[in-house]
Parts: structure tokens; sequence; C-alpha cells
């Protein structure tokens, strides 16, 4: 959306409401433009002139249909808060059991199991963050390919400098990578049976060769059981993040 000089918003420096632009974690149609305020072109949170309007969502969303079945697990990379934010957002109470039964065990283990530096919050964005989010990512991306994703918040706000979009030095950055890379590696290394846990996946051109889904469901169904100890022993790794591909998700607010 190209809005010119004379988009009418008032930004005052340092701000990061009264610019003009489309937050792209509002733009996905599911519960699209649930959220208050998200109508007004200057908000900070402001959805768009209508669902996928945005190049950039369109790019996503075709990225990952075309890709749906390569890709196990996706994380958007957001700043800052840290925070491990799964879906729904948009509803309140929680419906992600009826959405895809059996993904909130995953999740809620990767919360207990995987090594997140302390303080992380856990939960939906209303848990998290109080915040309902309509138009979503995660929401998206979850109910619409049945790819389980989630956005983690990396950082705190001293991380960041005074315009909330680069770290204050490299020192900083390196230090939010790194404290940040075990559980990302915890989620890679567990993907085989987080994968092994979807069945009835609606990505159909990958047939598993362990499965036997002679009947097909219109429902996600996930059979894991986090007390089952199925996830693999984690190792702390001196790995870095080049061997991951996460998708990242670029936009104009905070969170
Ligand atoms: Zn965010």
């Amino acid at each position: 959306m190209n809005f010119g000089s004379g988009h009418g918003c008032h930004y005052s420096e340092g701000s990061v409401s009264g610019l003009p632009g489309v937050d792209l974690n509002r733009n996905y149609p599911v519960d699209y433009g649930t959220e208050e305020g998200n109508s007004d072109p200057c908000a900070q949170n402001f959805a768009g002139s209508g669902p996928l309007s945005e190049r950039e969502t369109q790019a996503y969303s075709d990225f990952v249909s075309s890709h749906q079945s390569d890709l196990k697990f996706i994380i958007n990379f957001h700043s800052f808060g840290n925070q491990f934010i799964w879906p729904m957002n948009g509803k309140s109470p929680n419906d992600l059991e009826q959405k895809a039964p059996g993904l909130l065990a995953i999740f809620r283990s990767i919360s207990q199991k995987a090594p997140f530096p302390s303080g992380y919050g856990f939960g939906n964005s209303y848990e998290v963050l109080h915040q309902q989010i309509g138009g979503d990512a995660d929401d998206y991306v979850t109910t619409k390919f049945g790819i389980p994703a989630v956005t983690a918040e990396l950082g705190t706000e001293s991380d960041y400098g005074s315009d909330h979009f680069s770290c204050n030095s490299n020192l900083q950055a390196f230090h939010v990578t790194n404290s940040n890379q075990y559980w990302v590696n915890y989620i890679f290394k567990t993907l085989p049976e987080i994968s092994q846990a979807l069945k009835n996946k609606p990505a159909k051109s990958e047939s598993s060769s362990t499965s036997s889904s002679s009947e097909r469901s219109d429902k996600y169904r996930y059979d894991y059981s986090s007390s089952s100890g199925s996830y693999i022993q984690h190792k702390m790794l001196d790995t870095n993040l080049e061997e991951e591909n996460p998708q990242s998700n670029m936009h104009k607010g905070l969170e």
C-alpha cells in the first residue's frame, strides 16, 4: 500500500504510531479485522484494506502454499518481549483445540522442555500480551495448511535502540540470537517426533511411509501425548542458527 506524503497521519519522533502502513501480522484471513482500532490506516495495527491485500502477505502465503509438503514447522521471528506465542490469536478463549486437536499439547510440551532463556512467556497472544490479534500469520498457516506455526518475540526492550528496529550493538544482537538458538534447535531436532504426531495432515502431496490413513478427515488430527516421552533427549549443541531456515515476518509494529 503506497500512501505517498499526504497520508494525513501524525507521526511524532520516537513513536511507532502515526506512521502509515499495514501491520502485516494483521493482514491474514483468519479472524481478520476483529481487533479494535485496526481499520485506522495510521494505527500501528492497521490491518490493511482487506485480507491478503499486501504483496508481502500474498508472497508469504504463496510460498507456504507451494512448499507446504516440505514445511514441518514455521517460526515467525519478531521483536521484542521474550515470548513464545502460539495460535489461535484471534479468539478468546483459545479455540486451537477445536481447530487443530492435539497441537496445543505439542506447543505446551515445547514450552516446558525446550531451553528457553529465563523469563519467557508462553501462550496465545491473549495469554501472553492480553491482546486478541485478528489476521495473525500463525493462525492462518496453522488452520489453512495444517503446519504448526508460532511467533517468537526475541529480546527485551533494553536490547533494542530507541527506534525499536535495531539492536543497540553487534554484541547485543549476538546475545539475543545466541541465547535463543537452543530452543530453536530443540524444535528442529524434535521435528521427526512432531511430524510423526501429525496425522491426516491436509498437505496431501507427501504420504508418510508409516501412515496408513485410509480415511481422510477435514479436521486436522494430531495424535500426540506430551507425557509419552517421545521427544528425543535434547542436548545443548554448539551449533548456530545457520542450519535453520525460519520464515521471517517483517512488519512495522513491535509485536
Ligand atoms: Zn510481533
